[in-house]
């Protein structure tokens, strides 16, 4: 997909931007002056995907403990300052990233200025971390409410105030806990500055209906090329954030897949196994495996094998036994109690010796096999697809027999 332009910034050694990958963030909820959980959580965030971790810096103590964070941590540090400039020229001289300043809350422009003159010196960029829920007071009052321009008009004014002061090493969210308000707002932001953009849904609260929010605002921009880096702002463990990041962006295919891809059919009527239990054992037999393939779970040989041909292996139920399958192609015919061990075995073959290799290993008479099920149970259960019978009254109506 295309993206919209924007100029590059660098949060430690991670490229933010421009033609950089889209970064995910998350963001610690240990106490940061408690340096070993605050680090081990660091860690697990790593794990799970993030690119670039945000830590609050909201007392003196806080800032310390950025001092021995910072040089201890595997991803870029940017601190997160509400109300006291001084915090972030605190967290400046501990080392960190990257600044996250809230233009509702640090108001003074003397004060802007100092952060920024202090940032330019270390070649540290700040984020302008616009947010409905904190929006700057006089805005409020002209606008009404935190409708989108306003969220915008409160970003640009401090450009402005940074621009003013040279310092231009920016980036900038307008979060907004309404996917519609969100959207809106990032669609005016982009048309009117080129800086870097962090994408988020604020507030978005606990999963499933947060990871719902946060995946309609982000996705709905990533596919409109607006947006650099971006943050699911989860109640929840911060690793769920991270990892629901991660996911999206290979999802969206912005982001080289690492990990296990289950597809599995919904299951309907025609289903000859237990869909969901099968599905669910079978990802948690593979995702300990660490593969990086795309598997398919299928209800039935019918619609199986030929559904889900992109995958890179599958099975289907029939007649109790499994259809296992590579790339469309019936390789092996196993019990149905075999069915999840068959996939693992093979899923690891695939990954040592390559799709090739296990066709050709293919047991010659499983597609056979897999076509003669398939056809016994379309005579038992009709063609859903294609019946013989609705195909005809279709051509009779549109040769007005
Ligand atoms: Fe139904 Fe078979 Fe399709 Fe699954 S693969 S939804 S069981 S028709």
């Amino acid at each position: 997909m295309k993206r919209s332009s924007t100029k590059q910034i660098h949060v430690g050694d991670v490229a933010v931007g421009g033609d950089a990958p889209v970064s995910v963030q998350s963001m610690t909820t240990t106490k940061t002056a408690d340096v070993d959980a605050t680090l081990a959580q660091v860690y697990g965030l790593r794990g799970a995907g993030a690119d670039i971790v945000r830590i609050t810096c909201n007392d003196v103590e806080a800032a310390q403990g950025l001092a021995e964070i910072v040089p201890r941590s595997p991803v870029p540090i940017i601190a997160d300052i509400h109300f006291q400039y001084r915090l972030a020229l605190a967290a400046l001289e501990a080392g960190v990233d990257g600044l996250r300043l809230n233009p509702g809350n640090i108001r003074k422009p003397a004060h802007i200025k100092a952060v920024a003159a202090a940032a330019a010196d270390r070649g540290v960029p700040i984020r302008i971390g616009v947010n409905a829920g904190s929006l700057d007071k006089d805005l409020l009052d002209k606008y009404g409410s935190p409708v989108p321009q306003a969220l915008v008009d409160s970003a640009l004014a401090e450009v402005r105030l940074l621009e003013d002061a040279g310092f231009t090493d920016i980036k900038i969210s307008v979060k907004h806990s309404h996917v519609p308000s969100m959207v809106e707002s990032y669609r005016l932001l982009s048309a009117a500055v080129d800086h870097p953009l962090h994408l988020g849904v604020t507030e978005a609260g606990p999963p499933p209906a947060g990871l719902m929010k946060s995946v309609a605002g982000i996705a709905t921009l990533l596919l409109e090329g607006i947006g650099d880096t971006i943050r699911f702002s989860l109640t929840a463990d911060p690793v769920e954030e991270a990892e629901a990041g991660r996911r999206l962006l290979e999802q969206l295919g912005l982001r080289e897949r690492t990990t296990l891809d289950l597809i599995a059919c919904p299951s309907c009527g025609r289903a000859e196994v237990d869909v969901v239990a099968v599905a669910t054992a079978a990802q948690e037999a593979l995702e300990s495996e660490g593969l990086p393939i795309q598997v398919a779970v299928m209800g039935c040989v019918v619609n199986g094998p030929g559904e889900a041909r992109e995958a890179d292996i599958g099975i289907a139920a029939g007649k109790g036994r499994g259809h296992l399958f590579i790339k469309g192609q019936v390789v092996r015919v196993v019990p149905e109690a075999e069915m999840v061990e068959a996939l693992l075995d093979e899923a690891r073959r695939l990954a040592d010796e390559g799709v090739e290799a296990r066709l050709a290993a293919a047991d010659g008479v499983a597609d056979e096999l897999a076509r003669e099920t398939a056809a016994e149970l379309l005579a038992a259960q009709g063609d859903i697809n294609h019946s013989a019978e609705a195909r005809s009254r279709v051509r009779e109506v549109i040769e007005g027999e």
